[in-house]
């Protein structure tokens, strides 16, 4: 059966609007798959530049980022 989506992975509502139309936000360089995920809007492409705290998921809802890495500590790194 097509057209419904599985329930593989868990998906997480949004936490702004509570959708539950969330891509994931890939970083890096997109491969020509990932290009036409994105084009297809099945995917977000973050960037090559990747920092420490980038937001993983958005919403195509209301566009919100979240998803967050937790911070590795308070203090600064050296
Ligand atoms: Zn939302």
């Amino acid at each position: 059966m097509k057209g419904k989506k599985t329930g593989k992975a868990k998906s997480t509502p949004c936490p702004k609007c509570g959708s539950i139309d969330v891509i994931p936000i890939l970083y890096g360089y997109p491969g020509p798959g990932m290009m036409e995920a994105a084009e297809q809007g099945k995917i977000a492409l973050g960037g090559c530049c990747v920092g420490d705290r980038d937001p993983r998921k958005q919403c195509k809802t209301c566009g919100e980022e979240f998803d967050r890495p937790p911070a590795r500590g308070s203090k600064i790194h050296p």
